[in-house]
């Protein structure tokens, strides 16, 4: 059925719309100024006071660290490595499909909520492998109605036949726009020369997601296991396809980014993250120098990534010590590349508000407090909107999937069911210690 939004101001990074309209059932059928409006719509939404914009693109997250959140564990890291034993892969190895579920549905709602509208997660379940993808599907994307790219990281932690099976099982299964898949893998330092090359074949020109070089660990046990750096190593296995997706690359060394941007891969970076863990920060001027596609994630430490942009930002002009070393430019950039990586991966047209694009749409309250027009509504909405981004109404290829910053089901018992699975889930880490 057609719906419209009307009297919005609307902005997509291309074109900005004072007062407009977009009309769309599952895509974007027309939109306009609303002195031109003159569609026989039924649906129609008021959009007065409001800024339409694309829904966000979530570059790298782990849709099961929400459940980490409150849990206490008894926390000493002297490395990285400590920091995944201490509590990342405590959490991972006792997760269920059920947990798993539980925990899609609330940090779904809650990333829909923060403007996001696709989600490209990297998951880890010790306790069932087969059927998790299917179950962070059937919350993000049946439950709650966003987009999902997932995967399995595969590592020598887990029985590596299975995580092979079912990264395969996904990336092999019917995709419609709404789901999409890579081959997951954990990190080199977590993969045996024996694991990449029984990952290497059986991949199909696959792209992979994978951490890289996330600490200095990652290249000493390059260094170790292989003789050689990580970069050099996953790509000596054949692994690199276009559009792999290398997540952090902290510790890249120039012959490593030559060999990423000769691959046609995509980065996702995450400084808060990398920051939160005390690592290191990437060298996002050597990345860009080299057209190496950049996107941003948030690693799973929050549900939003406006903010992201933001930390991205600050980190860097203080990296180099000049408030020019990112800039609006640049910001535009990554969020481009983000539609432009999620429409290829999803085979769909994301990120602009024009005729043939999804309409995956959200409406923010926004009055802007000084003139706004096309050349600043970027400044805007970085500078205005990016650190607390809340959407009042959303669409996902034309299904309203969030109104009145409500959703169209019983939230209060998914968040219920959500907080019993995790009682579960930490009596499970408790009891094993
Ligand atoms: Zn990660």
């Amino acid at each position: 059925m057609k719906k419209a939004i009307i009297n919005a101001r609307i902005y997509d990074y291309e074109t900005y719309i004072e007062r407009g309209y977009v009309v769309f059932d599952t895509t974007v059928l027309a939109v306009g100024s609303m002195n031109e409006f003159t569609e026989d719509v039924e649906d129609v939404i008021d959009g007065d006071g409001m800024l339409v914009l694309p829904g966000f693109v979530l570059g790298h997250t782990h849709i099961y660290s929400t459940f980490a959140r409150g849990l206490a564990l008894p926390f000493n890291p002297k490395d990285f490595q400590d920091i995944l034993n201490q509590l990342w892969w405590k959490i991972d190895r006792q997760l269920d499909n059920d947990t798993t579920y539980h925990s899609a549905v609330v940090y779904a709602t809650d990333a829909l909520k923060n403007g996001i509208t696709t989600i490209i997660d990297h998951h880890a379940s010790g306790r069932e492998i087969e059927g998790s993808l299917e179950a962070l599907r059937r919350g993000v994307v049946d439950k709650v109605g966003l987009r999902g790219a997932f995967c399995f990281e595969t590592s020598d932690r887990f029985d590596v036949e299975a995580c092979i099976r079912e990264n395969r099982a996904f990336l092999d299964r019917e995709h419609n726009g709404k789901t999409a898949a890579h081959f997951g893998l954990h990190a080199s330092m977590s993969l045996s020369e024996t694991t990449l090359k029984r990952v290497a074949s059986s991949l199909d020109h696959d792209p992979i997601h994978i951490h890289v070089a996330e600490s200095e660990l990652d290249q000493e046990l390059a260094e170790k296991q292989a003789q050689t750096r990580v970069v050099e190593r996953l790509d000596r296995h054949g692994l690199l396809h276009k559009d792999a997706l290398i997540v952090h690359g902290l510790f890249l060394d120039n012959h490593e980014l030559d060999i990423l941007k000769k691959r046609d891969v995509t980065v996702a970076l995450n400084v808060g993250s990398n920051m939160n863990n005390a690592v290191g920060l990437p060298r996002y001027q050597e990345l860009k120098n080299r057209n190496i596609p950049i996107i941003v994630g948030n690693d799973g430490l929050s549900t939003s990534v406006t903010n992201e942009y933001l930390t991205l930002m600050q980190t860097m002009h203080l990296k180099e010590g000049t408030p020019l070393a990112l800039g609006l430019d640049d910001v535009h950039t990554l969020i481009e590349t983000a539609y432009d990586y999620a429409s290829r991966r999803f085979k769909v047209k994301l990120g602009k508000i024009k005729p043939g694009y999804e309409a995956d749409l959200i409406a923010v309250p926004y009055d802007p407090p000084t003139p706004m027009d096309a050349h600043n509504a970027l400044g805007h909405l970085v500078y205005g909107l990016f650190a607390s981004m809340k959407a009042h109404t959303a669409f996902v290829g034309g299904r309203m999937v969030l109104h009145h910053y409500r959703v169209p089901w019983n939230e209060k018992r998914a968040f219920n069911d959500a907080r019993n699975a995790a009682q579960t889930l930490w009596n499970r880490i408790t009891k094993e210690g």
